[in-house]
């Protein structure tokens, strides 16, 4: 059978560039390849609401009538095995080929786990889809000890939701500070005291960890310690999910290469989401205002190559206690940071030696996150300003 545009993945990346490619116009066949049987949702209620409320639903993207709106025709749960890019065809795990005008590739990640032995054990947890947040709820409502493997975003907000369930956390980090490799050394300290405060075991810069294979309970060795947990939560990041397009030939770095406009090196080959790198920073933000407005940028594209791609700077955010953490931009090494201290909150400012912003980590201050947007479009030099000083208004710079 002949479609015309194919999406692989319904994840959020893959749901906006459906509901766009329609809002747009297109009228033509829209399939979708989807591993995971649910509609398309999204993933940062898994590490929040659905391990705190009674009765989660899934977070979807669209009402059940917008969805149905959108007259897609659907494969699930099935994977895309290969593309053969020459023949532009996709073929299903079960048997089935699809044959695309245009191909988006939209497959998101995988929780990465330290071994093999992780992956069998019957306590240890991670933390990626739907049903992966059903069983965790499950083992959390009987757990009293848990442990948590990687003091980045995901475990950290896995520590908080669980602190406030009442659970006793420890969280193992190998590296020197949390959130390490996205913020400044200040704002890691920020975080670590923010988490000591609400009594979770933080043990960064720790040595290496081993899982006793046989036991059924989460049995952690470290550092000549041997500690029994409920369960052990792995949060160490995730391995994209590249093969398809790099077995497609596709040009990869450390995601799928595409331009401004979410094309791939294969001219009807697109990439969205978590698996394309960025086309200006170079690197896979792994975010969702990236999963939502790269992929509204790459649909749009598909049908005019003339629309304006995408290039905004690297945005995410993290909901931890009663705190909104809002990371906007990257650190560049060399910068210095300004530290801002409020009772609402902390404001950390990394700036270059010309002064202008690269990365403003900002907790529970929205508004400022708002302002620094357009310093760092306009290239502001901020180094003449008080920008520590509480009584210098922020706002003045607008
Ligand atoms: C627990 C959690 C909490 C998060 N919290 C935040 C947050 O607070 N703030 C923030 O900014 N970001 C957050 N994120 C990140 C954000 O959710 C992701 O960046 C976003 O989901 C990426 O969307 P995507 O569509 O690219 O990938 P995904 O949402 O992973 O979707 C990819 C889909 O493709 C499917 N797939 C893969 N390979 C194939 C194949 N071969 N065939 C068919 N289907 C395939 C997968 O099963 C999956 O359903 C969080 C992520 C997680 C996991």
């Amino acid at each position: 059978m002949t479609a015309q545009i194919v999406i692989i993945g319904g994840g959020q990346a893959g749901g906006w560039a459906a509901k766009t490619l329609r809002d747009e116009g297109f009228d033509g066949e829209i399939c979708v390849v989807a591993e995971e049987a649910w509609d398309f949702y999204e993933r940062p209620p898994l590490s929040k609401a659905a391990l705190l409320e009674a009765a989660p639903t899934l977070p979807r993207l669209f009402s059940e009538e917008t969805q149905q709106a959108l007259d897609l025709r659907w494969y699930r749960p099935l994977r895309a095995e290969a593309i053969d890019p020459q023949a532009k065809t996709v073929l299903l795990s079960n048997g089935e080929s699809l044959s695309y005008n245009m191909l988006l590739l939209a497959t998101g990640g995988r929780a990465r786990l330290p071994g093999e032995a992780w992956k069998a054990h019957p306590q240890v947890y991670t933390l990626r889809h739907w049903q992966d947040a059903q069983r965790l709820k499950r083992r959390l409502a009987e757990s009293q000890k848990l442990a948590i493997i990687g003091g980045g975003w995901i475990g950290l907000e896995i520590a908080a939701s669980a602190r406030k369930s009442g659970i006793a956390v420890t969280l193992f980090e190998q590296q020197p500070a949390l959130c390490m490799r996205s913020v400044s050394a200040d704002v890691s300290a920020e975080l670590l005291a923010i988490h000591q405060q609400q009594g979770v075991d933080v043990r960064t810069g720790c040595g290496a960890l081993e899982l006793e294979e046989s036991n059924a309970n989460a049995v952690i060795h470290c550092e000549g310690r041997r500690e029994i947990f409920d369960a052990v939560v792995v949060g160490i990041g995730v391995d994209l999910n590249l093969e398809l397009g790099r077995d497609a030939g596709l040009k990869t770095e450390r995601g799928i290469v595409v331009d401004a406009q979410g094309r791939t090196s294969d001219p009807a080959i697109f990439a969205v989401g978590d698996v394309a790198q960025h086309a200006a920073y170079g690197l896979c933000v792994q975010s969702w205002a990236f999963a939502q407005n790269q992929a509204v940028a790459t649909a749009k594209a598909m049908l005019d190559p003339a629309a304006p791609g995408y290039d905004d700077v690297p945005w995410l955010w993290s909901d931890q206690y009663q705190h909104n953490i809002q990371i906007l931009g990257i650190p560049q090494p060399g910068s210095r940071t300004v530290v801002r201290r409020e009772e609402k909150g902390s404001l950390f400012f990394s700036l270059n030696a010309n002064g202008t912003l690269n990365q403003l980590v900002a907790f529970n201050d929205p508004r400022t996150v708002k302002l620094a947007k357009r310093w760092m479009a306009s290239g502001r030099d901020l180094n003449a300003e008080p920008l520590g000083d509480p009584a210098f208004s922020l706002m003045s710079l607008r």
